[in-house]
């Protein structure tokens, strides 16, 4: 009986990977990955591996989540080191929870290995604090695209010092900015898009709320980084947002006055 590996595979610059990550690549013996998973870094698999492409291409599953289960465990039961792939970080949006869940129903040994998440990716890529004190106390990483599951987005949770990572926001951002408007956030708060964040494909566009629906679409993979820490002048930016006109009494006073 082998044992399943759950691998980070990071936002696609090889060199981002773990060194964990690397070494296990180097001696699998069966890989399953998602389509996320960058050429560069699947060039890193053992040559003698057997390689699965389980990932979803057009918005077309080529597999049912319960067919990669059965997949998991099979491979498990013939092969000594098997690793599910993904992209950014195993754990975040990447229906992790329900393969340790299949796993662990069927007696399989797993790891989890952790990644970069994409939203770690870009804010390096644009070269912003999630968390710059001076204009942010938390930050929440979600999406809109919870698939059956509704909107999922907990607008209580969001205030003036939240920076907001938001993975699959679709190509419409006119709807993103009307969901952000919607939830209370103001047309002047800042964003950033980062499309294909630490690849050779990678575009940044620094934007905000209001001017959101007028901007160019960015090729997929791409996250939006909502807050006032996406902007460049996050000095000024903390000082002029949300200044005593919290027209949300949800939204707590900035840190800096
Ligand atoms: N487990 C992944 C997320 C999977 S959900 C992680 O931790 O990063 C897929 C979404 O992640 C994409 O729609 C996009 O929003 C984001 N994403 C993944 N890779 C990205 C990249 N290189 N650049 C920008 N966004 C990325």
């Amino acid at each position: 009986m082998g044992k399943v590996y759950l691998v980070g595979a990071g936002p696609g610059d090889p060199e981002l990977l773990t060194v964990k990550a690397m070494r296990l690549l180097a001696r699998a013996d069966a890989v399953f990955h998602d389509s996320l998973v960058s050429r560069e870094v699947l060039r890193l698999i053992a040559p003698n591996a057997q390689v699965i492409d389980v990932g979803k291409r057009c918005g077309q599953k080529l597999l049912t989540q319960e067919e990669i289960h059965s997949l998991l465990v099979s491979a498990a039961r013939t092969h000594e080191v098997v690793i599910r792939l993904k992209g950014g970080d195993p754990l975040v949006f990447g229906r992790a929870g329900e393969e340790i869940e299949a796993l662990r129903d069927a007696g399989v040994d797993f790891e989890v290995v952790p990644g970069i998440t994409a939203a770690l990716g870009a804010a390096a890529a644009a070269g912003i604090s999630l968390t710059d004190r001076r204009a942010a106390s938390q930050i929440v990483i979600s999406t809109f695209s919870r698939g059956t599951e509704g909107a999922g987005m907990d607008w209580g949770a969001i205030g003036s010092t939240t920076t907001l990572a938001l993975y699959m926001p679709g190509p419409d951002y006119a709807e993103v900015a009307q969901r952000l408007r919607e939830g209370g956030l103001p047309d002047d708060l800042p964003c950033v898009i980062v499309s294909n964040a630490s690849s050779a494909a990678q575009q940044i566009r620094w934007s905000c709320i209001a001017r959101l629906a007028g901007e160019e679409k960015l090729p997929a993979p791409a996250l939006m980084i909502v807050g006032r820490v996406a902007s460049r002048k996050v000095q000024e930016i903390s000082k002029a947002f949300w200044r005593g006109e919290s027209r949300d009494e949800r939204a707590p006073r900035p840190i800096v006055s």
